[in-house]
């Protein structure tokens, strides 16, 4: 049988119905005895349910080519995650020394 554990690593693909028969099975047998786990999957249901009802806001073209144009400069001036490490994957940069 599931421990509380294995539980919550499985219960967003539970509720979402995206497990085997089998293993659905040991979830509800393990639902059946244990009072915490059941009230934790309730509330991460009820929070999926109240997450999905926001409504999504409706972005005009004008508004997303503002923000893209405030963005833009920021994110050119970011340092890319290959400056950053170097192809070796640690810091090209020392902390303790600066860049160069
Ligand atoms: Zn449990």
């Amino acid at each position: 049988m599931l421990n509380c554990k294995q539980l919550t690593e499985l219960a967003t693909s539970y509720t979402e119905g995206a497990l085997d028969p089998a293993t659905s099975r040991s979830i509800e047998a393990h639902l059946a005895t244990c009072q915490g786990c059941r009230t934790w999957l309730e509330q991460l249901a009820l929070t999926a349910r109240l997450v999905r009802s926001i409504p999504q806001p409706e972005v005009t073209a004008e508004a997303r080519d503002a923000s893209h144009s405030a963005y833009r400069p920021a994110i050119r001036s970011y340092p890319s995650a290959t400056s950053f490490f170097g192809s070796t994957g640690t810091p090209a940069v020392n902390p303790t020394r600066g860049a160069g």
